[in-house]
């Protein structure tokens, strides 16, 4: 079979050249709309990572496509109906790093809590006044963490070891973990309204676009703390930085914005001639705004990028390809 993998690291590389033996295998650096499509187009199996857009008007290029295995859990960068519709199988990495993931959550926390990130400006600047640098306990404050999936539980579970008061909102609520974990689920507004700190691991979905939007910012209490490791489009950037600037929101440690894929690779954003609308050219603006404050923490899609968990990943995707090649039953597939 023919396979392009994208978007990978060099070590993957070797990784997947002692394991794939037989095939047609094609590495590409960059996501898969930058790759030339001459070479691309006859793919069997796409291997890629989440900024490869993989649309329908890109996907209708692709001749002989029979399996996308995207090297992550979330797949909203992928038309799953498409897919569908043309019988692509679109396989996922469903849990490589639950843990990876709340850690990094707890990360910009703790952080923000402590005010880590500006202690450490100062003191290289030989500051080493306690200006600015009063923190607080995480002990006994209420977290609300939005989604009790795989990432959620981890987070649940690590909020219980700093002794915070757990409560949490999903709409498909698996009401046993209330008692293993030891916390209450409760509705969407009385979480907002409760929680000091509010951490989010929900989807991103149609349903879930702008979920923390400025009616859901009014309900918080004043001087919540966001922590957002799930996607961008989750929160309206906007409302939070009104939220920020007016101080009813007291920080945000974000992980992923909402126009991180346009600020990830600003030199192309300047030197491309695609014509970005006005509201893209907002999102850029609004993200430089966030990323200068000084109660944000934004860290760039970081969070599921351990060593062990990046194993996990690869692993994962090759067991998703030799799926396809050895015509066996899907074990990830998201699309059926
Ligand atoms: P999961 O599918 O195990 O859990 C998601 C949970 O959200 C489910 O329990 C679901 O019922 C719940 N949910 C759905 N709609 C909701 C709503 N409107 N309000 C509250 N809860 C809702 O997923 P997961 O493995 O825990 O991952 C969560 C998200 O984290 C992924 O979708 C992905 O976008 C993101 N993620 C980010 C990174 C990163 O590097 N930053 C890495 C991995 C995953």
């Amino acid at each position: 079979m023919k396979i392009a993998f994208f978007e990978l690291e060099d070590w993957e590389k070797g990784y997947i050249a002692e394991r794939v033996h037989n095939q047609d295998i094609r590495y590409y650096d960059v996501p898969v709309a930058q790759a030339p499509l001459e070479e691309i187009k006859d793919v069997d199996i796409i291997t890629c990572f989440i900024y490869s857009k993989l649309n329908k008007e890109l996907l209708e290029k692709f001749t002989n496509l029979k399996l996308i295995a995207t090297m992550s859990t979330g797949f909203d960068h992928i038309d799953l109906e498409y897919c569908k519709e043309k019988g692509i199988v679109v396989c996922n990495v469903p849990a490589y790093g639950d843990n990876t993931v709340a850690e990094h959550a707890f990360g910009l926390l703790l952080n923000l809590s402590k005010n880590i990130h500006k202690g450490y400006k100062k003191t290289r600047e030989g500051d080493f006044s306690y200006d600015g640098l009063r923190g607080f306990d995480l002990k006994n404050k209420t977290i609300g963490v939005l989604g009790t999936g795989r990432i959620g539980q981890c987070s649940i579970k690590i909020a219980k070891g700093f002794q915070m008061n757990v409560i949490a909102y999903d709409p498909f609520q698996k009401d046993s973990l209330q008692e293993e974990l030891g916390f209450v689920y409760k509705s969407l507004d009385e979480v907002l309204a409760e929680s000091d700190i509010i951490t989010i691991h929900v989807p991103l979905l149609p349903t879930t676009n702008h979920l923390i939007n400025k009616e859901a910012i009014d309900k918080m209490k004043d001087g919540v703390i966001i922590i957002n490791t799930s996607r961008g489009p989750l929160i309206d950037t906007e409302a939070l930085i009104t939220g920020l600037q007016t101080g009813k929101v007291g920080g945000a440690g974000l992980d992923v914005l909402e126009g991180e894929n346009i600020v990830k690779d600003e030199l192309d954003f300047i030197k491309s001639h695609t014509s970005y609308t006005k509201e893209q050219l907002k999102l850029v603006m609004q993200d430089h705004t966030l990323m200068k404050m000084d109660n944000v923490l934004v860290t760039p899609h970081l969070a599921f990028y351990t060593k062990e968990a990046l194993q996990r990943i690869l692993d994962t995707t090759l067991t998703n390809v030799f799926d396809c090649i050895e015509g066996r039953d899907y074990k990830h597939q998201v699309n059926k």
